[in-house]
């Protein structure tokens, strides 16, 4: 029994595992890596693995640095099941035949340029087509739900409170009369969030792949977070400019327009006019409301009683191109949420380039932003950006918004790990999980290792790319 690292690994993206268990193999997401050009040429590169040779997947969730390259395993050759929960099937629908979409446009646009220049065309790295068959192979779980996907490896999703769908992978394994339960956290949501619920507490685990995006930081309370916002809009108002959300379409998007509409009056709302400029998100909006039973109760009651999100009058929702591009001409008193959440690519470049040199505009940071992306060149305070060849001078204010995150924080992730023993010890002296970090960079995870080391006597494995480590095990007992 053993696990390799394949991405995720001292980075936030291209979350990739393959676990081993008496010859049979599965992989635990299958994401795309993203941030600059190095990075997502990356994608294009063969698996380090035959994807033929694989027996099933297992998807953490649908955000597409988990889930983006399930295309492209299948095209090259996986033929088994993709488990992971309803709504993320659901919503990696959407997502995967979107993200195909973006490829196909960024190839055409190259294409365009290589031809003049006399050279062969490049191929997408998968196209509308292929997001559309490796959607065959998905089988969705509810969470809770034991099912054995293979002889000798079960599988349980449990709810990871972080976007939609999103799990928690408990995998129970058996080897040659030996047993181990590996435990992979996936992406955490940081507890008291809204419209999910808190991320479930799991007991017990031989190896844990804990992710570290935040392991380094304490998220600012909800309440100073809101008031932030709450002064950002004020502060606009008082301009004559408009205000840019770069926003995930999935889990962010939903977020924001939740709060909007609860604090609607509070934050003078009505003096804007709203754009949910992504018709993914507004696609994945509909696979909330579908699967409102996964809400938290607070929220559940919201729906209950509106069945949509939320009563925002002056909610415009812009699905065609001509009706972004039209947003071009509005210059103040627009709020406009687009993708994609980092700036690398989507409507939100269009809108960076008619606003963000503008004194009187605003961008809200209310999401991680990986390294190597537009996103972060805004939040590092670049002064210059450039966009589609054009250098743009940054006049704008850029404001980050750290508290709204869909990741745990430091106390979080710790708070999480605390009570987690190896399967049958105490909680109290019992023998502690081997804990992997995964998803986080190097920075991040030094001091999340760090602190664990200080508060908890653990002592973290930092996993490096394509590095294997076995799975520690038990004698079955029963
Ligand atoms: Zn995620
Ligand atoms: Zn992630």
């Amino acid at each position: 029994m053993d696990i390799q690292f394949l991405g995720a690994t001292g980075e936030v993206t291209g979350s990739c595992h393959l676990l081993t268990v008496g010859g049979r193999r599965v992989l635990l997401d299958c994401g795309l890596f993203q941030g600059g050009r190095e990075d997502e040429a990356r994608n294009l590169a063969p698996f380090p693995f035959d994807p033929a040779s694989l027996d099933a997947v297992v998807l953490s969730h649908a955000h597409i640095d988990h889930s983006g390259r399930l295309p492209l395993l299948i095209k090259h050759g996986f033929k088994g099941p993709v488990y992971t929960h309803h709504a993320s099937r659901d919503l990696c629908s959407v997502m995967l035949r979107d993200a195909a979409f973006i490829h196909e446009k960024e190839v055409e646009w190259v294409n365009r340029k290589r031809e003049r220049k006399g050279l062969k065309p490049l191929e997408p790295v998968y196209t509308r087509a292929d997001a559309q068959r490796a959607m065959r192979s998905f089988e969705g779980l509810a969470y809770g739900e034991v099912q054995e996907i293979l002889p000798g490896i079960q599988l349980r999703l449990c709810d990871a409170g972080h976007i939609l769908g999103s799990a928690i992978v408990e995998l129970r394994l058996r080897e040659r009369g030996r047993e181990s339960v590996l435990v992979f956290s996936g992406d955490l949501g940081q507890p008291g969030a809204d419209i999910l619920h808190d991320p479930s507490q799991v007991a017990a685990a031989d190896m844990l792949l804990l992710e570290s995006t935040y392991g380094d930081r304490l998220h600012r309370s909800r309440e100073d977070t809101l008031a932030e916002m709450h002064e950002v809009l004020d502060l606009a108002l008082g301009g004559r400019g408009n205000v840019l959300i770069p926003a995930f379409a999935v889990g962010r998007t939903q977020e924001l327009l939740h709060l909007f509409g609860e604090f609607f009056k509070q934050w003078g709302l009505a003096r804007w006019q709203i754009f949910l400029d992504s018709p993914l998100a507004i696609e994945a909006t509909g696979i909330y409301l579908k699967h409102s039973e996964l809400f938290d109760a607070k929220a559940r009651a919201m729906f209950a009683r509106d069945r949509k999100i939320p009563v925002l009058p002056n909610l415009h929702l812009t699905r065609t191109p001509a009706q972004s591009m039209a947003l071009n001409r509005i210059h103040s008193g627009a709020i406009i949420i687009a993708g994609s959440g980092m700036c690398t690519g989507g409507r939100i470049k269009q809108h960076l380039k008619h606003n963000v040199w503008r004194r009187d505009c605003h961008v809200v940071i209310v999401g991680y932003q990986a390294h190597g992306t537009l996103g972060r060149q805004l939040v590092d305070g670049a002064r210059y950006i450039r966009l589609w060849g054009e250098t743009i001078q940054v006049n704008a204010r850029i404001h980050t918004l750290g508290g709204f995150s869909a990741h745990a924080d430091q106390r979080a992730l710790t708070d999480w790990l605390e009570p987690i023993r190896v399967p049958g010890e105490p909680v109290r002296g019992g023998q502690r999980p081997q804990v992997v970090l995964v998803h986080g960079e190097p920075e991040a995870q030094r001091v999340l290792a760090a602190h664990l080391r200080a508060r908890q006597g653990v002592e973290p494995h930092i996993a490096a790319r394509g590095e294997c480590l076995p799975l520690p095990s038990r004698p079955i007992t029963h």
